[in-house]
């Protein structure tokens, strides 16, 4: 998926609007209890049901439990279907709200956090963009881009330390020191600020307000302007 090991899950799960796997899980059990509702008395499923209701077993007690978090315990004693329109709504609702809490603990999704407010499919991840496109975006977003930032961590270099050795800015390499500072990569920044200056007053803008506009509105062309410019790096780095 274009991820190192090290990728953020939250960055990951709410960039691609999955259901986490408990969500689904729990859409399983409810849409069995469906089945078992529509049953005949006469089936032993149901009869089984019963007798698990009946005698407060294991299943009736997990089922209580799942639909105690959506508020629809009641339709389990009235025995009533459940609206599975209803309750997909009622997770998607607690994934997005409990998404957005974690994220704000996650110093390495600080950007992310800035950049991204709602839990669901994000351009880059619908474009056809090739691997090394996707994946670069993917990495910028959660905040593990091999930057000095990120890499001098690895080795105990003080943040203040951890400077692009690329210009003369004398400043630390960072998501928005090489995106929209350094000046090792003007001549190509050139071109994808033209197109979008063009949309917005985009100079005007906070720097995180353009990182979001870059990844909505010129997937292509910003996920072009990271590969050049990573290909850049690397060439005056390790060549
Ligand atoms: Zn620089």
């Amino acid at each position: 998926m274009g991820f190192h090991k090290f990728a953020p899950t939250l960055d990951v799960m709410g960039d691609r609007g999955w259901e986490p796997s408990e969500v689904r899980w729990n859409m399983c059990i409810i849409r069995l209890l469906n089945r078992i509702l529509g049953m005949n008395a006469n089936r032993i499923s149901r009869q089984v049901f019963e007798w698990d209701i009946t005698s407060n077993g294991v299943w009736a007690r997990d089922i209580h439990d799942i639909l105690v978090r959506t508020g629809l315990e009641d339709s389990l004693f009235r025995k009533e279907k459940i609206e599975i329109g209803v309750v997909k709504d009622i997770f998607f609702q607690q994934t997005q709200e409990k998404w957005a809490s974690d994220i704000c603990y996650k110093t390495k999704l600080r950007t992310y956090h800035e950049i991204k407010h709602v839990y669901g499919l994000e351009n880059y991840v619908m474009y056809n963009l090739s691997k090394k496109k996707y994946s670069l975006c993917a990495q910028l977003r959660a905040g593990i881009l091999g930057l000095h930032i990120e890499t001098g961590r690895y080795v105990d270099t003080a943040v203040e330390d951890r400077l692009c050795s690329l210009c003369d800015l004398h400043e630390v390499e960072n998501k928005m020191h090489f995106v929209f500072y350094c000046p090792f990569y003007d001549s190509i920044r050139q071109n994808l600020f033209k197109k979008i200056d063009k949309k917005f007053e985009f100079l005007w803008l906070e720097d995180f307000e353009k990182l979001k506009r870059f990844f909505k509105y010129e997937t292509y062309a910003f996920a072009t302007f990271l590969e050049r410019a990573w290909s850049l790096r690397r060439k005056a780095m390790y060549s």
